[in-house]
């Protein structure tokens, strides 16, 4: 079996450390603990769920770009929130790909989905197979990990 020459594994490295960096390193828990208010601290950094019905987008049918609420990543356009009566805003789809990461998670007893944002790598919500068309996507996200650019 032929070795992968040394000038590709300084490269695969690279890649790696660069986005070991952007995304865990962007600030530090502490950091973020000093600049989030708490309770959005408490969703974005340590994973917890608003309750459903009370976060401020809910019911927020402005035009404008929904960003994370730690780093400003765009993440959803307002084209595609729509009413899914969960009780948290949801979205058909994302503004690109590479505004989030999935990651499988086995909490609660549920198999689910996990939204990551695809930058500082804070928990956005979950997503689930049963919006509507043409995606059939349902991004379940709290309105305590976004912001709201006009
Ligand atoms: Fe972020």
């Amino acid at each position: 079996m032929e070795t992968i020459p040394n000038i590709y594994k300084i490269d695969i490295f690279s890649v790696f450390l660069k986005r070991m960096v952007s995304k865990y390193l962007l600030r530090s828990e502490k950091q973020w603990k000093k600049i989030l208010d708490d309770d959005i601290f408490r969703i974005l950094r340590k994973k917890e769920t608003e309750p459903p019905f009370t976060g401020k987008f809910l019911n927020n049918k402005e035009k404008g770009v929904y960003v994370c609420a730690g780093c400003k990543n765009p993440l959803f356009s307002s084209d595609t929130k729509f009413e899914s009566g969960s009780g948290w805003p949801s979205f058909w789809d994302v503004l690109s790909k590479g505004s989030i990461d999935l990651k499988t998670d086995n909490s609660l007893g549920m198999k689910r989905v996990e939204v990551l944002c695809g930058k500082c790598g804070g928990h956005l919500g979950h997503v689930f197979d049963d919006g509507p068309k043409p995606t059939r996507k349902r991004y379940c996200i709290n309105s305590a990990s976004l912001d709201f650019k006009k």
